[in-house]
């Protein structure tokens, strides 16, 4: 069944949460619009610490590069990434949602131009109330302007990723930038805008599949954002804090519970529920109501706590487990992943050496009676340097290599080279059908630098038996 969208309007709050929420907020947009223009020294490509050149089909991140090839190096960080959302989501609930999430830290931000231009929520309420004058006009027009203007930085920021920052920021400037950087900016304009400004909590709500399926992550030791209904509600539910009830002990004499039922909670939430009515999927856990709650309590002279992190075991008087075998398994992998990761870039060889043998045809046996095998030898440079190199065979015995050991092969940075070679062997020197041997690849600037594959060369049977050299 359809629903008509009420509209929030949420009213600020201060204390630890908002606090720590701002914090990662100005953290968060601090790194993505700084780290384009950040610098750093390196031998090829733009000076940018951060840049994804997507034509040269290379990453750079500092002194990280990765290729394209090196796709299952990120395949592995995804499987981390998602390793540590069902670890942390099983333990802390939705604190990604609450905290670091892009919807909901670009959504605070146009909460806070909102409240900045039209004011505190009852002023906002009355606004969109009235009728339209020339202060509804200035006001309403006045927030959207600045909403797209953070939109339009936002794309900006984005496509900065992509290239030269100060040069691409001229070219989309002077209208000399590629059309992708434009499509690319346009895009992240208005998907910001709509996303953050209009659709807001509406996108947590029905768009995003996380919110419906993060509750089959959840157990009774998970943490969440909870009301405690025994200590607010007692035995005769809230009650609004009239003269007779207004202290602590009167209150419980009289039966009833901790919550005055001022809806400070409510207001604040930036989804619009009632965290009383318990655990609901909309519930993004930015703690904000606990923050309000214990405003409230501080004012009434009550503890804190009344809403606050909590478990369901804890909520029944047991204790919480954290160290529990679905957690510890999930910690687990995610450490195998993380040393995975660290020992795959940090032993990554600069020159990858791949060889295939052409098995169609397996051998080619020449008019002077040689046998021919052929190879494609694929060669990665994964440096920012370029390498002068020579391929040459180890362990066996009469061969020739085409193209041949004087042969230097140039390869540039970030590029991969496939080179098809030949070799070939007179029988004479074979006794084994199948002789393993090694390709060996060096650089020719530092010949103590070598990289080597395993390969093998095929001679048919009948021509072994006839053979009467010898292989080592
Ligand atoms: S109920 Fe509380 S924790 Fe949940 S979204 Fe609302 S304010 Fe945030
Ligand atoms: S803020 Fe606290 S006291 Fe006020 S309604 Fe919410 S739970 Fe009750």
């Amino acid at each position: 069944m359809e629903q008509t969208r009420i509209p929030i309007f949420p009213r600020s709050v201060k204390g630890t949460y908002r606090r720590i929420k701002s914090s990662i907020v100005l953290l968060a947009y601090s790194v993505y619009f700084i780290l384009p223009w950040l610098r750093w020294e390196r031998d090829t490509g733009p000076d940018q610490a951060v840049i994804f050149d997507i034509t040269a089909r290379r990453f750079d991140i500092f002194d990280l590069t990765i290729y394209a090839q090196d796709i299952f190096w990120l395949a592995l960080f995804l499987a981390f990434a998602a390793f540590f959302l069902f670890f942390i989501t099983g333990i802390a609930g939705r604190v990604f949602c609450g905290y670091f999430c892009f919807q909901t830290l670009w959504t605070d931000v146009f909460m806070h131009i909102e409240h900045w231009v039209q004011g505190e929520r009852p002023a906002r309420m009355k606004l969109a109330a009235s009728k339209w004058t020339a202060e509804k006009i200035f006001k309403i027009g006045l927030t959207h302007l600045l909403w797209l203007l953070v939109s339009f930085l936002t794309g900006l920021a984005f496509t900065l990723y992509w290239g030269n920052a100060p040069d691409l920021v001229v070219d989309i400037f002077t209208f000399n930038a590629p059309l992708a950087a434009g499509i690319t900016i346009l895009f992240l304009t208005a998907t910001t805008y709509v996303m953050a400004g209009i659709a807001r909590e509406q996108v947590c709500t029905y768009m995003c599949p996380y919110a419906r399926f993060q509750s089959a992550m959840f157990d009774k030791d998970t943490f969440i954002v909870a009301y405690d209904s025994i200590r607010g509600e007692s035995n005769k539910g809230r009650h609004k804090p009239s003269k007779e009830l207004i202290k602590r002990d009167k209150r419980q004499q009289q039966g009833y519970g901790d919550c005055i039922d001022c809806g400070y909670c409510v207001q604040v939430c930036p989804t619009g529920i009632d965290i009383r009515n318990g655990l609901q999927y909309q519930c993004i856990t930015c703690a904000l109501c606990i923050d309000a709650c214990d405003t409230i309590m501080d004012s009434v002279g009550y503890p804190k706590g009344l809403i606050r992190y909590s478990s369901e075991h804890e909520t029944e008087g047991e204790k919480t487990k954290i160290l529990k075998t679905k957690n510890i398994v999930y910690g687990l992998i995610l450490v195998l992943i993380a040393g995975v990761l660290v020992w795959g870039l940090s032993a990554r060889t600069e020159i990858e050496l791949n060889v295939r043998q052409i098995r169609q045809p397996l051998y080619v046996v020449l008019s002077n009676g040689t046998i021919q095998n052929r190879y494609d030898v694929k060669i990665n440079n994964k440096t920012d340097k370029s390498h002068t190199l020579s391929l040459a065979v180890k362990d066996l015995p009469g061969a020739e290599l085409d193209p041949g050991r004087s042969r230097s092969i140039t390869v540039s940075p970030g590029a991969s080279l496939t080179l098809h070679v030949y070799i070939k062997r007179n029988p004479d020197n074979v006794r084994q059908s199948n002789k393993d041997f090694e390709f060996v690849l060096t650089d020719l600037k530092n010949k103590q630098q070598q990289w080597q594959h395993d390969a093998s060369f095929y001679t048919p049977r009948d021509l072994i038996k006839t053979a009467t050299g010898s292989d080592r």
